[in-house]
């Protein structure tokens, strides 16, 4: 069945409604239904129904221009063409409809069937074309969001890889570095080992053997001397050997803080003699407290070992005969615990170097060590959130300080 274009005149004169359908009905081999309404607001009513597949739209409407119509249609969304219609030819009413998104301009005198079919033809195609492209405009408009939504989610997907790339390339240099450190130690610890055992383990060969000449009565004290000699020895053996062993396991992260409740007199006392038989001759320990509360919430292990080796060091470090001091002290908010020597003290050269790993200042060459010690109190102290501070004079004695916090926290 052939298709019948509905067209609709917008034009407030009768005789313009009947002249055109009168040329309409010339227009051969075409079927058209033509609607007439005579004001701008019952045109424009009727391009808002949509109803229609072209409009006709007169130059004159009464007070207003079918060029105001044309511009108002277009505005509200109106993809149904439009056609201007006036009285005579103007090119600059010509351009004005173009501009205003007319699809064609046509000059009523000159009006004929061939004309009008034309011009109804050429602008109903044109506008399907445009809804073509608008929807084509559309479709891939839809794609480019989608393609841009799938991209963005890949490299999203991608900055994720790339994290985790990151993250474990972090981890295998960190592994390297924990790897090159523990070559380090073993190579340090060959070096040390081969060095710092010669010495007592000549001393306990020696004391040994003359111990076994020492076997007549009177030869007590001598022989007792020798057993204090190799006692001491060994103990510096088991030193070195602890420290490689602690800073292996601090290293591997095997040492925990298990805080428990302490009394810190009885726990220093219970210290002072445990360390006693390890001292030099004639030196002791005096110890002191400070504060009406003794009573501590911390790693009992972790404080023992970084208080024997600050003791150790205050005896390995001072003449025998010299005394030591152990002061302990508890406020509110946090206890204070020194050791305090009067033996070699610290050059101030070496003093920002002290916690450093194999570290050992330029004044004890003659004495044993790994220059491990500090810096395993320091990772003690600080796995019980505390600090560990020092002062020292050389030739005159150095007090090392721990503090702790009494409630959970860190001390600044
Ligand atoms: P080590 O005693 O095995 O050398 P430490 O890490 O315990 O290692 O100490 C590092 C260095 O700090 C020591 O070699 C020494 O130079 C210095 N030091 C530590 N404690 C004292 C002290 N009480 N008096 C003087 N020097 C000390």
């Amino acid at each position: 069945m052939e298709e019948v274009i509905k067209i609709l005149l917008i034009d407030d004169d009768e005789e313009d409604y009947i002249i055109t359908q009168d040329i309409i009905e010339d227009i051969p081999n075409k079927k058209y239904l033509l609607e007439w309404v005579n004001s701008y607001e019952k045109g424009k009513e009727n391009i808002d129904q949509a109803k229609h597949d072209i409009y006709l739209v007169d130059y004159r409407l009464g007070i207003n221009s079918g060029l105001e119509l044309i511009r108002e249609a277009i505005g509200s969304g109106c993809t149904t063409p439009l056609i201007l219609l006036t009285g005579q030819g103007d090119q600059e009413i010509d351009e004005k409809a173009m501009k205003a998104g007319a699809a064609d301009y046509i000059v009523k005198a000159t009006l004929n069937p061939y004309q009008l079919e034309r011009s109804i033809r050429y602008s109903i195609e044109h506008a399907r074309n445009l809804k073509q492209i608008r929807q084509l405009n559309m479709d891939l408009e839809r794609r480019v969001e989608q393609r841009t939504q799938d991209l963005e989610l890949a490299l999203k997907k991608l900055e994720h890889t790339n994290e985790n790339l990151k993250r474990a390339e972090k981890e295998t240099l960190k592994a390297l570095e924990k790897e090159r450190e523990l070559n380090t130690m073993k190579s340090k610890f060959v070096t040390i080992a081969s060095h710092e055992f010669r010495t007592p383990l000549s001393t306990i060969l020696s004391s040994a053997s003359l111990i076994a000449k020492y076997n007549a009565p009177g030869d007590e004290e001598k022989r007792q001397k020798h057993i204090s000699r190799i006692k001491s020895s060994v103990n510096n053996l088991t030193g070195i050997l602890n420290d490689f062993l602690s800073i292996g396991k601090l290293e591997e992260g095997k040492v925990t803080n298990d805080p428990t409740d302490i009394d810190i007199r009885h726990f220093s006392e219970e210290l002072i003699e445990e360390i006693t038989p390890m001292l030099k001759e004639g030196q002791h320990i005096i110890y002191t407290h400070q504060g009406e509360n003794s009573n501590l919430h911390t790693d009992k292990q972790l404080l023992k070992n970084a208080l024997l080796n600050l003791l150790s060091n205050a005896s390995k470090y001072s003449e025998a005969g010299k005394p030591i001091e152990l002061s302990s002290s508890i406020t509110d908010k946090a206890c204070m615990i020194a050791v305090t020597d009067h033996g070699i003290g610290i050059p101030d050269s070496d003093k920002q170097h002290l916690f450093s790993r194999f570290y050992r200042a330029q004044n004890v060459t003659n004495i044993q060590g790994t220059g491990l010690g500090l810096t395993i109190v320091k990772r003690y102290v600080e796995l019980m959130s505390g600090i560990i501070k020092f002062n020292s004079e050389i030739n005159k004695g150095s007090t090392f300080t721990i503090m702790l916090p009494l409630a959970i926290g860190k001390i600044r």
